[in-house]
């Protein structure tokens, strides 16, 4: 997979020409999480870190299980030309460790189509109907322009910029994945689906991530994903905001901070002592970080495809360790 980490800096590269003419306006810096970005170049080695285990997997794949569709659209806008064909060109979705790791895992209904184009806003979405999940190129251009606000803010290495959009393009198509998933699969959901579907984007991440990343890159791609929930943030909130399906971006980032200090609670410490999360909420992520994991692997299990029985065991000893 080092080929693909490659082909998304090549296209990451592209975005940064395509991306230099447009600014972030300085208020959605206002609340930029200084102390959630300044230990990102030494994050602790998470212990409980759970690394892949997919040796001989996709070998064993049923010819049943219908594999993701993948297709790029082109864009009307001639300003997101560029990020097309590049994304066309490097076949950005294939190159995604997540989403090539599930690829023909679950036994799906219909085929799920991973789709990328131009949609107006920024965004990604999952389709129902049309039972896709769309990545639009005006959110690789934006996650860029924040990616480099930040680097110019905080005086960041070179390829920051570059390093924040794939880490987050990889925690938003997950997400969406997750709606896919409750969707074809007919997953039960009480609560909020957002919050479900942001646990399960972490969870992905945190157990399918390149066989080339070091469990610290793991760590550090979901504290960039942590970062983006905050680059709305304002501090002052409608009622439209309360309203919403999402939580708050604040309540979702310290959703993701609590999962990453679940993975190894004395090494991340200096979270709480910092500021990063607070001592009572810090106190039951563990509990959090597996529950929210039990939950997803009982309502996937059922749908694992035949060929993936390696999970389905690993899953039930970690079903079967009391209080796991
Ligand atoms: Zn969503």
């Amino acid at each position: 997979m080092r080929f693909a980490i490659c082909m998304i800096t090549v296209l990451l590269m592209a975005l940064a020409s395509a991306a230099g003419c447009v600014r972030v306006p300085p208020a959605t810096l206002e609340r930029a999480p200084e102390r959630s970005l300044r230990p990102l170049a030494a994050s602790p080695v998470p212990r409980a870190l759970v690394r892949l285990r997919r040796a001989s997997m996709h070998a064993a794949q049923a010819a049943d299980a219908p594999a993701f569709e993948y297709a790029y659209r082109a864009p009307v806008s001639p300003e997101l030309q560029p990020i097309f064909v590049r994304v066309r060109d490097i076949d950005l979705l294939r190159a995604l460790p997540e989403v090539q790791a599930i690829d023909g895992m679950f036994m799906l209904p219909r085929p799920l189509r991973y789709v990328t184009a131009e949609c107006g806003e920024f965004g990604a979405f999952y389709r129902p109907g049309e039972g896709e999940v769309v990545l639009c190129y005006e959110t690789l251009r934006t996650l860029y322009e924040r990616g480099q606000a930040l680097q110019r803010r905080f005086a960041l290495a070179d390829d920051y910029p570059l390093r924040y959009t794939r880490a987050n393009l990889r925690f938003i198509v997950m997400h969406e994945t997750g709606h896919a998933l409750v969707h074809l699969l007919d997953l039960p959901v009480t609560g909020r689906q957002e919050d479900a579907v942001d646990q399960l984007a972490a969870i992905l991440m945190l157990r399918f991530a390149d066989v080339a990343e070091t469990p610290a890159e793991v760590i550090d791609n979901l504290r960039m994903a942590a970062n983006w929930m905050l680059s709305d943030s304002t501090g002052a909130y409608n009622l439209d905001a309360y309203a919403d399906e999402h939580a708050l971006g604040e309540q979702r980032y310290f959703n993701l901070q609590c999962l990453i200090y679940s993975t190894d609670p004395p090494a991340f410490a200096g979270m709480v002592a910092a500021g990063d999360l607070t001592a009572a909420r810090a106190a039951g992520c563990e509990r959090e970080m597996r529950q929210a994991a039990r939950a997803w692997l009982r309502l996937l299990l059922p749908s694992l495809a035949p060929g993936y029985e390696a999970y389905e065991e690993e899953a039930a000893r970690y079903l079967g360790v009391p209080g796991a």
